[in-house]
């Protein structure tokens, strides 16, 4: 199995290479084929799997395949990634930047996580974003402030949904659910499966493609 056997462009191939990576992961490659096409996808992985390159370099790719549909959508950015800590969206935001790094159009990517002063974050974000990694807490203070909104969210991601609801963060989730727009592509990365959860997957997916590893 090679990554270019899974539809990944030149340009991401070369992304691969830099990561140091030879071959897809099992989460990789059975997730970028139906990312890749547009599908929803629900995948029970664990840290340490490779699921953050699963999500991060298919999500990439279909951002830089279609260029922005003119302002019809806003000025928002087209991708969200929700993470449970501030620690799982960095490295994510990371991941993201690197790989946005080698790419023609460079998608600018920003990240926002409570604990700190908003401000920065709210000047940061004036300059617009493709893609935000955030706590589902500070994401909504920001578009409180006016700093953001999702009306033009093409791609979202759960990251580590177990976690998310875990930490109690389900009030806040539904409430961003119900600023996405409902034509959207959802993906739900969780390393376990608990009855909550199912829940919230119905809600927010649509006929995902399950995987489990
Ligand atoms: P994650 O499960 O996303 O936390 O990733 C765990 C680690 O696996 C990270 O340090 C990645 O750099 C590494 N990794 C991800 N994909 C690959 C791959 N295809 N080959 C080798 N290492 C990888």
């Amino acid at each position: 199995m090679s990554f270019a056997s899974l539809g990944l462009s030149p340009a991401l191939l070369r992304a691969v290479r830099e990561q140091g990576y030879h071959a897809p992961t099992a989460i990789q490659a059975a997730a970028l084929p139906p990312i890749l096409a547009g599908a929803d996808v629900l995948a029970l992985a664990q840290t340490g799997s490779g699921k953050t390159a699963a999500f991060v370099l298919p999500l990439l790719q279909r951002l830089v395949d279609a260029p922005r549909p003119g302002q019809a959508t806003g000025p928002g950015p087209r991708a969200l990634v929700l993470a449970p800590t501030r620690e799982l969206a960095q490295q994510t935001a990371e991941l993201l930047r690197e790989v946005a790094a080698l790419l023609l159009h460079r998608p600018r990517i920003a990240l926002a996580f409570g604990g700190v002063s908003i401000n920065p974050q709210l000047m940061a974000l004036r300059g617009g974003c493709d893609v935000i990694v955030a706590t589902p807490g500070r994401l909504l203070d920001l578009i409180d402030h006016n700093g953001l909104q999702l009306g033009g969210v093409q791609c979202l991601v759960l990251d580590e949904a177990d976690r998310l609801l875990g930490q109690g963060f389900a009030d806040e989730l539904a409430r961003v659910l119900a600023l996405l727009p409902a034509r959207r592509q959802s993906l739900l990365f969780s390393a376990t499966f608990p009855p909550a959860l199912q829940g919230l997957a119905d809600g927010w997916l649509h006929d995902p493609v399950r995987i489990r590893i």
